[in-house]
């Protein structure tokens, strides 16, 4: 990925209380209409000019910017692996980073660099908006200021939010826990199953019995994700030939079987023989529930009871967002299927209870 750097000078005292590294990648907050009509991704400059209040900020900001930015339908795992490395590479540098980044996509980018940037230490938080920065009642630079704030906040050396967060409409949510949920009001994520970080009104009240604390984690990023995964959704009325469709092709190493309710699926002798064929070629399937809240209990039904004896592994209450983001990283950076079937039911870093 091609991008360039800017600098913004701030009031920040020398040397700055803190800093910030903001990552522009897109998304609806930076989007101008085109010849159609049409939104279409812009330049960073265009923000900066709808945030002159970023400049009287008492800290050191610098942006990075894609050249091309790009609406987060077309992110894709090496933008994740961009992104990585680009806060790798200024790890020591700043104090916290802010990623700006369209929301449609949100949530797997931030499940994806929670493993990635695992032992990191530091706020690496996401935003973007609903309505671009230049709309009279836009979202954007509320969300960005209060973003920024956060990045930096720090309680005596030590920064207030170690992890992957997505903040959004007032509400700091865990990156990997979080859902888009809405795409005409402001408040566009959820967690529905782990409390927020914090809210933020006339101060930002951290929750901090919730935040992950800093891990004595040994720095080893791993740059990698394999895509070799599918998303099964179950629906009354499916079929084997469109269970088959997924289930029986070679290519897909790693399945998340969107389930019913606490797990539960048909109980039909073709679709537990599906699951099974693709379990006996070491295709992993990781049980998901379609609800977004409550958990995987596979065995509490009799419709779930047979998946367990077979080999589909429990999902818990890990979202799908994060459970196929969780199965890329896993497949690309594991040795072996039984290290995998293991780690995708451990927490690497809360995404799961
Ligand atoms: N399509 C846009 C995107 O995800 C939506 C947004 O930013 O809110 O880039």
């Amino acid at each position: 990925m091609d991008y360039k750097e800017i600098k913004i000078d701030t009031a920040s005292p020398k040397p700055p209380m803190a800093s910030v590294l903001l990552i522009y990648t897109g998304g609806t907050m930076g989007m101008v209409h085109d010849e159609q009509g049409a939104l279409v991704p812009f330049n960073f400059e265009y923000i900066l000019e709808h945030i002159p209040s970023l400049k009287t900020f008492d800290l050191e900001l610098k942006v990075i910017a894609f050249t091309n930015p790009i609406d987060s339908s077309n992110v894709k795992p090496d933008h994740w692996v961009s992104i990585g490395n680009i806060i790798n590479d200024h790890r020591n540098e700043y104090d916290g980073f802010v990623i700006l980044h369209g929301t449609d996509t949100m949530a797997y980018t931030a499940s994806a660099l929670s493993y990635l940037l695992h032992g990191l230490n530091k706020p690496v938080i996401l935003t973007g908006a609903q309505l671009p920065i230049a709309a009279p009642r836009t979202d954007a630079r509320e969300n960005i200021i209060t973003a920024i704030e956060i990045a930096s906040s720090k309680e005596g050396e030590m920064p207030m939010v170690p992890e992957v967060c997505i903040y959004f409409d007032s509400f700091l949510l865990r990156g990997n826990r979080s859902k888009k949920v809405e795409s005409v009001h402001f408040d566009a994520f959820e967690s529905e199953n782990y409390p927020p970080l914090a809210e933020a009104g006339i101060t930002i009240d951290y929750n901090k019995n919730v935040i992950n604390q800093s891990l004595e984690h040994p720095l080893d990023f791993k740059f990698k994700f394999d895509n070799r995964v599918s998303i099964l959704k179950l629906f009354p009325g499916i079929t084997r030939s469109m269970v088959h469709g997924i289930l029986g092709n070679n290519e897909v190493k790693g399945i998340v079987l969107e389930t019913y309710g606490s797990g539960n699926t048909p109980t039909d002798k073709w679709f537990l023989e599906e699951l099974k064929e693709a379990i006996n070629r070491d295709v992993l399937i990781l049980n998901v529930s379609q609800c977004p809240g409550g958990k995987v209990m596979q065995g509490r039904y009799e419709t779930s009871k047979e998946l367990e004896q077979i080999g589909v592994l429990s999902g818990g209450d890990i979202t799908t967002e994060a459970a196929i983001t969780k199965l890329m990283f896993l497949l690309a950076n594991c040795e072996s299927y039984s290290e995998i079937e293991q780690s995708i039911v451990t927490p690497i870093c809360g995404e799961m209870s």
